[in-house]
């Protein structure tokens, strides 16, 4: 079976990069029976963040990714652990026993002053910089001086003892981007800094061979190091998984693509999305769209089916950086909650509120019935209205209802002047009737718009402008702005019905004052 892991750092930013990885990870284990586990690479105390693992752990599930083994809010679950690296120093030591005994690592006592000589004269040699050949000068110490050194309490770091191969290169297949032709390693790298912590590059490949993983999901930033990563696995004897280096997710700014950037892009973050309340199956779709090129065609095919059933293929992924845009994301979001039942949109949307928007969450349990059918209005039919993409924006769009958040924020038509609509709504106060079904409503406003100088149809404004004030949509816009607070909503009448009729005579009344 398959194991994938994600193992990230925890720095206390979780971006979309690792999402993507994650996504990748969860899809190949679970599409396939598999295990998706989580290791925290936590080697390094300086960067680490409190509470930082929590918030990994929440956001991953607030995208429905949930792991099987690894770490976990209450404790570690798998019999491959520790998972957290912090734990694992003996088995690296042990590992670094192994390569010292094996002749493959020794001890390097040079001081940062000893290293930044080394890389000066390799600039002004114009060579490849690192420690190799010539430079490593502590390679070939004899056991007598390392053990006077060592004696002395003189800080060291342990080196691997690269020896490449004869051809110089090597071949690896990248399940996403086919065979790798690559030079060999030939730097003896840092196993074990001079803390005894090892160094990722180490670290990765001991934990990958014990924790059993299959595939290594990866961003393309390692691509360049995976000749050290190929020497170590052979060194050791061990068998290579399945390295898969994703693309790059990439934007446009200002005509020019460029790399998606913590510093710079919000939409970096994962906290973007769960703030505003994206709903987990519209990022998934999205991020397929946009890393599997057939995913279109297999939607297409199954309009209705969850994306869990399209299987997810590595060489399909694209490997020149995915073109990331909110507005896709945002047109695909509104696809994509058009399917989803109503009653599920109103369970998001309070649990969502619930953690960020604590503030609505009386008012949406109050009136659930209202919320449920104002969200209801014109997703029936041929036709269903495309226009809820995240919470932040789904509340917005029907805040209205409530009258702390109720305010009109749109003008009146051009044509009409606050006298005036004040005169419209007086008049369609006098003949509001709660019980009149949508055609009476609307005879009623026909009515109104005619008697006061307005075209009761837009047809009949247009061949004679001058003959009228405006025409019947001007009047209804009036009414739309005193009842609903903005020129476009779903149906009017509709709306009133859920308000109720007292709500709709107080709006009314206090816009015609
Ligand atoms: N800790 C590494 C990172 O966060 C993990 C890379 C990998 O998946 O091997 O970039």
């Amino acid at each position: 079976a398959m194991v994938t892991r994600l193992a990230p750092s925890p720095t206390g930013f979780i971006h979309l990069g690792n999402l993507y990885g994650a996504f990748v990870d969860e899809r190949l284990a679970h599409q396939n029976n598999g295990v998706f586990m989580l290791r925290i690479e936590d080697t390094d105390e300086k960067r680490k963040v409190e509470g930082a693992i929590e918030t990994i752990i929440s956001s991953l599930e607030y995208f429905d990714l949930k792991f099987d083994e690894g770490v976990t809010v209450n404790g570690e679950i798998g019999s491959y652990g520790p998972y957290y690296q912090s734990n694992r120093g003996e088995i690296y030591q042990t590992v670094a026993k192994y390569l010292v005994e094996q002749g493959r690592a020794y001890p390097c006592f040079c001081t940062e002053e000893e290293l930044a000589e080394v890389r000066k004269q390799q600039e002004a040699e114009k060579v490849t910089p690192g420690y190799y050949g010539k430079w490593a000068k502590d390679r070939d110490l004899s056991l007598e001086e390392i053990e006077q050194r060592l004696k002395n309490n003189e800080s060291f770091v342990l080196r691997f003892k690269s020896i490449g191969t004869e051809e110089g290169k090597f071949e690896i297949e990248d399940a996403i981007r086919g065979t790798l032709s690559m030079p060999e390693n030939f730097q003896d790298i840092v196993l074990l800094k001079s803390n005894g912590i090892p160094t990722y590059h180490f670290a990765h490949v001991v934990d990958d061979h014990l924790m059993r993983v299959t595939h290594v999901v990866r961003g393309e930033e390692w691509l360049s190091t995976l000749p050290i990563h190929y020497e170590l696995f052979k060194t050791l004897g061990w068998e290579l998984p399945t390295y898969c280096h994703t693309a790059h997710m990439m934007k446009i700014d200002n005509g020019v693509k460029r790399k998606l950037s913590k510093r710079k892009d919000p939409e970096m973050g994962l906290g973007y999305y769960m703030e505003l309340g994206y709903f987990p199956a519209a990022v998934r779709e999205y991020l397929l769209t946009i890393l599997n090129s057939n995913f279109e065609e297999w939607r297409m095919a199954n309009p209705d089916s969850s994306t869990d059933e399209f299987k997810f293929t590595l060489n399909k992924m694209s490997t020149s950086g995915a073109l990331f845009d909110l507005n896709k994301l945002n047109d695909i979001s509104k696809d994509v909650l058009v399917k989803i039942p109503v009653e599920e949109i109103y369970d998001f949307l309070l649990n969502w509120a619930k953690q960020y928007k604590t503030e609505i969450v009386n008012n949406l349990m109050q009136y659930k019935d209202s919320v449920i059918k104002l969200l209801s209005v014109g997703r029936d039919g041929a036709k269903p209205r495309k226009d809820l993409i995240y919470c932040e924006q789904i509340f917005d769009f029907i805040s209205y209802f409530f009258d702390e958040y109720f305010e009109i924020v749109d003008p009146y038509p051009q044509n009409i002047d606050e006298e005036e609509a004040k005169k419209l709504l007086k008049a369609y106060m006098e003949t509001y009737d709660h019980s009149d079904d949508q055609t009476q409503w609307f005879e009623k406003i026909r009515v109104i718009a005619e008697q006061n100088g307005y075209a009761a149809k837009p047809k009949d404004y247009k061949k004679n402008p001058d003959m009228y004030k405006g025409h019947v949509g001007d009047v209804s816009t009036v009414i739309r702005l005193a009842v609903v607070g903005r020129a476009s909503s779903p149906d009017v009448w509709e709306i009133q019905q859920i308000l109720g009729e007292d709500k709709v005579r107080e709006r009314i009344k206090k816009a015609s004052l």
